[in-house]
């Protein structure tokens, strides 16, 4: 399996201290997959010490409608560095979406979301599939530029920079570069949004010239997703904007075994955050089955980030030893390849026994 560890930030971060880092436990299965993720970081001898922020549905409900305190503000500046588990942003007016204000607040331009297939232990179409998705992070119809003209006219602005393009496409090569990758495809609708995903286009070809030891091709998005869909094997790093990076990336976690696996680095300049691809997943809150991996490889991500590589490779080994021997949540459990079905507190204590 490729290494598929995200890029370090501009900062130079050493394993020999301990680091801080700031935690959000999350609403809905935020605090059951967090404590699991926790309990292996720290059997596996992480170098990390937490500093627990509130944000969230509680935040949100005590009239609060960003969703985050000052405190944690704080928090976040004090450590930069932030594991956080999903949250429930309530439904209706008024609410403003703390993931697209945290990204943006922390210029976390980057959002990187490897998927590997782990065939035959999880059950997946595409035993070769090996993606990572590298999402713009700030821009795009996730600006959050949103109007209502009138009763029945509203309008969302797509917001589009060079600057933002240039960004994320030397991102996206540069991680090829570092991780030994061999292609990156640019996923755009330039045959109908000329000037905006045309600019993204534009962009791509340009820094592409810059890397000629890599292959790269463009796709338009719709077919693009289609071809995923179909055969995500002949797909490497992809690059795209914001809101197809969220649809296409969110794909290939679920045709790769579950929408539970995947982990993802929000990266920035200063702030790094770290995060399960998947929501805080209401209709399974509370039975204690969820599968912990996304925000697991979010946190083999971070110590990674962190210059902690030896105990991220320590743990992800355990993991992929955990699901080799069958021992799986009911998202990814499937008769005669499972060896045994278990609750989230379960599978973490069987990672933490292959540590
Ligand atoms: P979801 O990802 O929470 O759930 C989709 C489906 O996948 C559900 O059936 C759920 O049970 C299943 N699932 C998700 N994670 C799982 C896991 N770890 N183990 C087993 N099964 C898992 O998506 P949703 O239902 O659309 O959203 C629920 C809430 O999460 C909403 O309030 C949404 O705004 C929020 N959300 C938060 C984030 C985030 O904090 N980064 C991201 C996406 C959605």
């Amino acid at each position: 399996m490729k290494n598929s560890l995200v890029l370090a930030s501009e900062k130079n971060l050493s394993s020999a201290k301990t680091t801080k880092i700031a935690i959000a436990k999350g609403d809905g299965i935020g605090p059951e997959i967090m404590r699991a993720t926790l309990k292996i970081m720290e059997a596996a001898g992480a170098n990390i010490e937490t500093e627990t922020m509130e944000i969230g549905e509680q935040v949100y409900l005590s009239g609060n409608s960003s969703g985050i305190t000052e405190a944690s503000w704080d928090a976040i500046s004090r450590n930069k560095v932030i594991l956080k588990a999903p949250i429930t942003t309530p439904q209706g007016k008024g609410y403003k979406s703390l993931n697209v204000t945290l990204r943006k607040s922390l210029g976390l331009f980057a959002n990187v979301r490897p998927v590997s297939a782990l065939h035959p232990f999880v059950k997946t179409n595409f035993p070769n599939m090996d993606i990572v998705v590298i999402r713009e992070n700030e821009e795009d119809l996730y600006a959050g530029i949103e109007h209502r003209q009138t009763e029945d006219v509203v309008q969302c602005l797509k917001l589009i920079t060079r600057p933002g393009c240039e960004k994320i496409v030397r991102y996206a090569f540069e991680y090829a570069k570092a991780y030994n990758r061999k292609k990156v495809t640019c996923m755009v609708k330039d045959n109908i949004m000329k000037l905006t995903d045309g600019l993204f286009h534009t962009v791509f070809k340009e820094i592409a010239k810059e890397y000629p030891e890599i292959e790269s091709n463009s796709q338009i998005i719709d077919i693009g997703s289609a071809k995923i869909a179909a055969a995500p094997e002949n797909f490497d790093v992809i690059v795209t904007s914001n809101l197809y990076g969220d649809i296409i990336s969110d794909i290939v976690a679920e045709i790769g075994g579950s929408v539970g696996m995947a982990g993802s680095a929000n990266i920035g300049k200063n702030v790094a955050m770290f995060e399960a691809i998947h929501g805080s997943a209401p209709d399974i809150a509370g039975k204690k089955i969820a599968n912990p991996s996304g925000l697991l490889n979010a946190a083999t991500l971070m110590l990674a980030h962190i210059g902690q590589t030896e105990v991220a490779d320590k743990i992800k080994n355990a993991w992929l030893t955990t699901l080799e021997d069958g021992i799986h949540t009911a998202d990814v459990y499937q008769e005669n390849i499972s060896a045994k079905k278990v609750n989230t507190e379960e599978f973490a204590d069987a990672i933490i026994e292959r540590l």
